[in-house]
């Protein structure tokens, strides 16, 4: 299936000069979003892979489905101050500032199979601040899954050593 008729092109979004790849018409539309997330599901089982995680927002809509299919959990990471429990963090760079993600310490069992997934790779930061969490848990991060890869912006660079599944890249 051509998965990328399904992403929406938006320019000047959030700011000027960037081009947001909206992934909301792929969700909208029941037999692509079953397509996407079957191929995660397939590329999931031949990795063995036990839990998922998802950085907030569209991680969850990316792998909670995935989870289901497998009939394994889902935990979510979360910005700072969202979770309940109790937690770990970990800080990483934007291009301006920075930012913090959180999991709760009890979202992982130490030697756990972890897929992680995300709607989107740009730069990495987001996905490698997420597999510095799972493993402060001690969870084995055997795969990482995106709907959309941004080629230009290298991420795959930054998780050196990590196996990436992309479905679309641009
Ligand atoms: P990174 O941390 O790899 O630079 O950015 C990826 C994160 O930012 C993902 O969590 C993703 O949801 C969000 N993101 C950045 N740019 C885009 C975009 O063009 N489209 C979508 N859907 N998400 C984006």
């Amino acid at each position: 299936m051509d998965l990328k008729k399904y992403i929406a092109d938006v320019p000047d979004y959030p700011e000027k000069g960037i081009v947001f790849r909206d992934i909301s018409p792929l969700m909208a539309d029941g037999a692509a979003y079953s397509f996407a997330t079957n191929e995660i599901v397939k590329y999931a089982k031949d990795k063995g892979v036990e839990m998922i995680v998802g950085p907030e927002a569209r991680g969850f809509i990316v792998g909670c489905p995935v989870a289901y299919e497998l009939g394994i959990g889902f935990a979510p990471a979360r910005k700072k101050g969202k979770l309940p429990r109790e937690t770990i963090e970990v800080t990483y760079g934007l291009e301006y500032g920075e930012d913090t993600l959180q999991i709760h310490q009890d979202a992982i069992k130490p030697g756990q199979k972890v897929l992680v997934c995300d709607d989107l790779l740009a730069t990495g930061g987001t996905i490698a601040a997420t597999i510095e969490l799972i493993e402060k848990l001690g969870g084995e991060v055997v795969g990482t899954a995106f709907l959309v890869e941004l080629k230009d912006l290298y991420g795959r660079d930054r998780i050196k050593g990590y196996d990436v599944l992309a479905l679309m890249e641009f």
